[in-house]
């Protein structure tokens, strides 16, 4: 009920891109990776391979991406990046934790893609008191919660942080280790074997601080498994467009779906599903915004080396709106850099032409909006 009230009085939003679709839009389902097999029997790092090599990462018993030893095996549902980072962030500042349950389901997948064993308990990495009482709740409980719910596994605390630690991003390996050493105290005995939960697994120094307290009260076994986790080189492409991992919109809402049309050509190179993928969210991203509604976007990548352009990317793209046609270029040393430069363009025209075309009928006098939008890149 009082769900049914929030979502009228401030209706849900993309947990990537807050547009009008909860909780993903298309654009942003596009941009989602999922951690799938073949990988790393340890961490489940999806196997890239290599160019004329064997696959990277794909052995049995670790990869170069492993978190520390103290954790048997790990396991992540997501990649995080793009819209599931958005999303992550989001539930930590806005405070709606029951956005957290929809990764419920791709964790539970991944869990299952882990170890054959059952765990005798699912717990969680614990906030501190006072970061806790900040937010309001523990977005780590509130997924091992579900988890286990869904999973039909116990689960229970067993594990305090003693004291707050400063946080981790800008530290190196060894002194963050040093800052985590002793944060985390086990409450009581720990079973055998025990799966830790969290938002985001990154070097894995926290989990492995639980872990050891964990070892410390009795666990021999403790798997870790997070919502997302973040890899630094990226993953394949076939971690990409997925659909089936209930993270579309139920409600059938129209504006989910691509409204405008896309035509895509690549001129000196073949545009793959990566690319189409890749201008989807960006156009996504584009429409979001409720005027002018976009009617048709163009776009074409040029891959033509010559020493003008810095590793040889070009983008020229072309945005058709009821009034009017933005149009803009982008070059860069890959394919990304120019579509980001292109579409940033698009957007900063679009923008100064709803400014003017707001202030106008706010009965200024209708200054007439230039037309052609930037002035060529070169
Ligand atoms: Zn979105
Ligand atoms: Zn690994």
């Amino acid at each position: 009920m009082l769900g049914a009230v929030l979502d009228l009085l401030f209706p849900r939003r993309c947990l990537g891109c807050r547009g009008p679709v909860w909780p993903f839009c298309a654009g942003c389902l596009a941009a989602v990776a999922v951690l799938t097999p073949p990988g790393c029997g340890r961490c489940g790092r999806p196997a890239d391979p290599g160019p004329g090599g064997p696959a990277r990462g794909g052995s049995a018993d670790g990869c170069r991406d492993c978190p520390p030893p103290e954790i048997s095996w790990s396991r992540s549902a997501f990649l995080y990046d793009g819209p599931i980072r958005s999303a992550l962030l989001g539930v930590k500042f806005s405070g709606r934790r029951s956005d957290l349950g929809v990764l419920v389901p791709a964790m539970v997948q991944a869990l299952e893609r882990g170890p054959p064993s059952r765990p005798d308990a699912v717990t969680w990495v614990p906030l501190g008191a006072r970061r806790r009482r900040q937010r309001g709740f523990d977005q780590g409980e509130v997924l091992a919660r579900a988890l286990a719910r869904q999973a039909a596994l116990p689960c229970a605390r067993l594990l305090v942080r003693t004291r707050e630690t400063p946080p981790q991003a800008k530290r190196a390996g060894p002194a963050r280790r040093e800052a985590l050493t002793g944060a985390f105290r086990a409450v009581g005995a720990a079973p055998p074997s025990v799966v830790l939960v969290d938002d985001v697994l990154t070097s894995g120094a926290t989990a492995a601080a639980c872990a050891r307290a964990l070892r410390d009260a009795g666990a021999r076994r403790v798997g870790v498994l997070t919502a997302a986790r973040s890899l630094g080189a990226g993953v394949p492409s076939r971690c990409y467009g997925w659909t089936d991992l209930g993270l579309a919109s139920r409600d059938g809402n129209p504006k989910g779906g691509m409204p405008m049309e896309l035509t895509l050509n690549g001129r000196g190179l073949r545009i793959t599903d990566q690319h189409r993928r890749a201008i989807e969210h960006r156009v996504a991203k584009l429409d979001r915004r409720p005027r002018p509604a976009i009617l048709r976007v163009e776009v074409e990548i040029i891959h033509e080396p010559t020493p003008r352009i810095a590793g040889g990317h070009r983008v020229q793209m072309s945005c058709e709106t009821p009034r009017r046609t933005f149009r803009a270029e982008g070059a860069g040393e890959t394919v990304d850099a120019a579509l980001d430069r292109a579409f940033e363009r698009v957007e900063r025209q679009i923008s100064t032409y709803r400014s003017k075309r707001s202030s106008a009928s706010r009965g200024a006098r209708a200054a007439p909006v230039a037309e052609g939008g930037e002035p060529p890149i070169r």
